[in-house]
């Protein structure tokens, strides 16, 4: 790819190739083409008004209705994403162009990413490899595949090449979502190792170090996601500070280097206990509790318990439009809490990963708590996700993590 282009350009999508792509096509609606001039990815199946020997993960070729070429995206015989926008080109071999796609992700990053040996190496649609997720944990990583077009055979054994060569890496594992598989009607399996054996490593990240076993814990392993996030939090943060939904303890741990007395709560046991192998594995003694974060901070501010810092880092809460109320209310009930407990001159830190919320959203939220607590807020630094997650301008699925730091008064 020419420096400078993207993958998939709008503006060339009327110059006609030479000779039109044999094989699988489809014809795009209106709406459909619009998306695309608009710079988005994605085609819904609705917007495909016809689709001629699209096969499972087919590659295709896309045209309007006037028979104008706009390029190449990958087929999925049952997601409502019917076509992936893959290339403004024909693409004949689909293997070369990932192993290529690959190659350039990992070069995307290597000015971006510091100080850590754990981050995100392929981010889907953000490094134009639609339905492909590659984590790494130093020598170990982490593939989740999720679309037919990335389970092809073909596809599988072109990202084991390109992914082995790379990194030199012992282990490849791959994480199965089981109701993405069924959305997409892939045979279903179990996550398991595709290559090697090593199952457990450490890795760290801002110098602070975390256990990780691959067959196990959310996500692909760790939230990467909020990477620069904890150190950003950490450097604000001061005296007793509480890490609301620790998980395996990344913002406590962080905050344990600058925080004398570090409590943190999660629901999940699981990730408490690897929480509490990274403490000592950092000689950090923090204070970890089992409990459905709601009832702990009620009962807490009911005591009026007082914190320095307090990180709110909660699940997506909004998994669809359609339960925005609630989430809202959720957002609202938790940050209303935290701002009652910090003292005079606190920081709060608090996050949203629903993408259905927006930023403007969440801050919204985060006022009007204010303004019930009768806190004023003034923003420190308003963050996304960490770098090795980009996000593509055009398509606003790729963003998804708020960040707000905040020093309340
Ligand atoms: N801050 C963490 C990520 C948090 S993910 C990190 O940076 O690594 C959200 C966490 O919330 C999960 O660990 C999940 O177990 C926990 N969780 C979900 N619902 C909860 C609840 N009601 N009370 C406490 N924890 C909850």
């Amino acid at each position: 790819m020419p420096p400078g282009r993207s993958p998939v350009s709008a503006r060339s999508a009327q110059r006609e190739p030479a000779i039109l792509p044999a094989g699988p096509r489809a014809v795009v609606s209106l709406r459909g083409v619009n998306r695309l001039k608009a710079g988005h990815v994605w085609i819904y199946r609705s917007d495909v008004t016809s689709a001629v020997d699209a096969g499972v993960g087919a590659v295709v070729s896309v045209y309007d209705e006037r028979g104008r070429f706009f390029g190449s995206a990958l087929y999925s015989t049952s997601s409502q994403i019917a076509l992936r926008m893959l290339s403004d080109r024909p693409v004949t071999d689909l293997a070369a162009l990932i192993r290529e796609r690959v190659r350039q992700a990992i070069a995307y990053r290597e000015p971006l990413v510091r100080d850590t040996d754990a981050y995100r190496v392929v981010f889907s649609e953000a490094d134009f490899l639609p339905g492909l997720i590659v984590d790494r944990y130093n020598d170990i990583l982490s593939l989740q595949i999720l679309t037919q077009a990335m389970d092809r055979q073909d596809v599988r054994d072109a990202l084991l090449a390109e992914l082995s060569e790379s990194f030199r890496s012992s282990t490849i594992a791959e994480r199965v979502e089981p109701h993405i598989l069924e959305l997409e009607q892939l045979p279903p399996r179990e996550s398991s190792l595709l290559m090697g054996e090593k199952t457990n490593t450490i890795f760290s990240m801002n110098g602070v170090r975390f256990h990780c076993d691959i067959r196990e814990g959310q996500k692909t392993g760790a939230f990467l996601d909020q990477r620069e996030n904890y150190a950003a939090a950490a450097s604000y943060a001061r005296g007793d500070a509480l890490d609301v939904f620790c998980y395996q303890g990344a913002f406590a741990l962080h905050l344990a280097n600058f925080c004398p007395r570090v409590t943190a709560v999660d629901s999940s046991r699981p990730a408490l206990e690897v929480a509490d192998k990274n403490a000592l594995l950092n000689q950090r003694e923090i204070e970890w509790i089992e409990a459905n974060a709601f009832d702990l901070l009620k009962d807490y501010s009911a005591a009026g318990r007082q914190y320095d810092t307090i990180v709110l880092d909660p699940p997506a809460f909004a998994k669809s439009r359609k339960n925005l109320e609630t989430a809202l209310r959720g957002y609202k009930e938790l940050n209303l809490r935290a701002l009652k407990m910090l003292r005079p001159g606190g920081v709060l830190v608090t996050c949203s990963c629903s993408y259905h919320v927006s930023e403007q959203e969440f801050l919204e939220v985060v006022a009007d708590a204010a303004h019930d607590a009768r806190r004023t807020l003034r923003i420190l630094e308003r963050r996304g996700q960490a770098k090795d997650h980009p996000v593509l301008l055009n398509v606003p699925e790729t963003s998804y993590l708020k960040c707000g730091i905040i020093s309340v008064t």
